[in-house]
């Protein structure tokens, strides 16, 4: 028997020599390189009994090694669970508890932290640091290049990612095989990626987007990747002539747009530029445009769903839209209350079906029932709309929904009034509790470089723009909205910090 994912993405370049991976340093690592080190990582993995289902918990930085890691994983039939780097190891103890990994690979500064978690867990540990040192290539160092790929079924699982879970606990997604190949076949197909590509990643390989929107279309198309720890602007603008694709969060593109030696010229030879995870705002979109001559090609997805929606490679990438489903992927919009299908041009929830999504949340059959529709559909909480031509457009989430005085307002509608305002770099709209209302509107935002903005003259000027019950009760100006690591505005964290401005004496309203 094959083993789906191994055969597709891995095993055709079992001895290349072309280039796989290349490094900070300058150095490259070739695909054969890469597949040897995988190999023997895999026969470590069975030294330590990684049984096939068995998961293989890491939490280590970006590193060749750490991507050999996973497709260790998979060559060995194991199921890979990669941990943000941010977490603590009081999180981390969760994620652990929960998972029950046979295996923990961490970095060699957390070891001390995590072993006792992982004892008390009956799993082993390794260390993996991000010079690619540490217990696990140590070991690996002695073992054969070659390892016999363990056979695996498309419904077999691959991976487990946690959901970011702003509210409660965090998710296991289980991801199968099929999830993963056929999503990565269709962004190969959508964006036309070759083995002449060379992707510049600096995005985390703990996220779906940096580990499978980018390194496994890459590994099916049999391209290379410039593979930098993190983002870091002088970095990327020095390797961006060595690329012609880069995958990116929208922080990544606003910082190469405040820097000017991002030019017209260093982003000509390029094919692709594709932005995901967070909003792109149409602001950044047509600056982005106007600078380079290049329009990003923004997507749509989901650590469960993977990619679900993509503007299109030839024909309008539309600003502030995520574009169309991709061919396998069916979708509809509900609306939340009645459940019905809506029609075109209404907002609601999006569902989406197809091989791409998950299987569902590892040991939470309710939640996992809660989630899905009867025929299939899984539900997003992403609130959404279509326009007459098809585009999808995000609108939020179904969680940041605000219900003041029993009327529903959508942040975003908020936010993009906000945006439009002199003086206005960016904004987040939230709702927070009010003794009257429920909740009220705040509006939070960034002042653009130089500029001040008062409250009283923007809270006029959008006076008669929405409706009143839309409009913030309060705004405030902060330096930089708080983001996760993927660049998502974390409106909890915003909610927390404003939640009393209507409670206690110098509240009101
Ligand atoms: P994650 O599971 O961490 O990938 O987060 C998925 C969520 O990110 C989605 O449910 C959306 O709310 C958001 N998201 C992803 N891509 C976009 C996008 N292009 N525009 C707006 N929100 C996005």
């Amino acid at each position: 028997m094959a083993n789906l994912l191994y055969d597709a993405l891995f095993a055709p370049h079992q001895g290349s020599e072309r280039p796989f991976l290349h490094l900070e340093d300058g150095s490259v690592l070739s695909y054969g390189a890469f597949l040897k080190l995988a190999a023997r990582i895999a026969h470590v993995l069975r030294d330590q009994r990684v049984a096939p289902g068995d998961r293989v918990a890491v939490q280590a930085k970006k590193s060749p090694e750490a991507l050999a890691l996973y497709a260790a994983c998979i060559q060995a039939g194991a199921i890979f669970l990669p941990l943000n780097t941010a977490y603590t190891p009081n999180e981390v103890e969760y994620f652990i508890d929960n998972a029950e990994p046979r295996l923990v690979v961490c970095d060699g500064a957390s070891r001390a932290a995590l072993a006792p978690i992982a004892e008390k867990a009956g799993a082993r540990l390794l260390t993996l640091n991000g010079d690619g040192g540490g217990t696990l290539t140590d070991e690996a160092a002695r073992k054969p290049e070659r390892f016999d790929t363990v056979p695996c079924r498309g419904d077999d699982l691959a991976a487990f990612l946690y959901t970011s879970g702003t509210t409660g606990r965090s998710k296991g997604a289980m991801l199968t095989q099929d999830n993963l190949l056929s999503n990565a076949k269709s962004l190969v197909e959508a964006w036309r990626f070759t083995k002449g590509d060379v992707l510049l990643h600096a995005l985390p390989i703990f996220h779906t987007h940096g580990l499978f929107v980018a390194g496994n279309v890459i590994l099916l198309a049999g391209g290379s990747m410039i593979f930098l720890p993190a983002f870091k602007t002088d970095e990327v603008i020095g390797w961006l002539p060595k690329a012609t694709s880069m995958m990116g969060v929208p922080t990544f593109y606003t910082r190469l747009l405040d820097d000017p030696r991002f030019t017209k010229e260093l982003a000509s030879h390029m094919r692709l530029f594709t932005s995901g995870s967070a909003p792109l705002l149409a602001e950044t979109h047509i600056a982005f445009e106007q600078r380079t001559g290049h329009r990003i090609l923004e997507r749509y997805g989901m650590t469960e769903t993977n990619m679900t929606t993509s503007n299109p490679y030839e024909g309008e990438r539309r600003a502030g839209t995520v574009g169309f489903p991709l061919p396998d992927v069916e979708i509809r919009v509900v609306d939340p209350e009645t459940k019905k299908v809506l029609p075109q041009g209404e907002i609601g929830v999006l569902e989406v079906r197809g091989p791409n999504v998950f299987k569902g949340y590892w040991r939470m059959p309710e939640k996992t029932k809660e989630e899905f529709r009867e025929d299939g559909f899984f539900i997003t909480g992403d609130v959404v709309t279509i326009d007459k031509d098809g585009y999808v457009q995000i609108v939020g989430r179904a969680k940041d929904l605000i219900i003041s005085g029993g009327f529903n307002i959508y942040p975003k509608e908020v936010e993009l009034l906000l945006d439009e305002q002199e003086g206005v770099l960016e904004s987040a709209v939230i709702g927070v509790p009010h003794p009257d209302f429920g909740e009220s509107v705040v509006g939070v935002v960034v002042p653009k470089n130089g500029s001040v903005v008062e409250e009283e003259k923007l809270l006029s000027v959008i006076h008669d723009k929405i409706a009143r019950f839309k409009q913030p009760k309060r705004i405030f100006s902060i330096d930089e909205l708080p983001r996760n690591a993927m660049g998502k505005v974390q409106k909890q964290a915003l909610r927390e910090r404003f939640a009393d401005t209507f409670r206690g004496p110098a509240g009101g309203n």
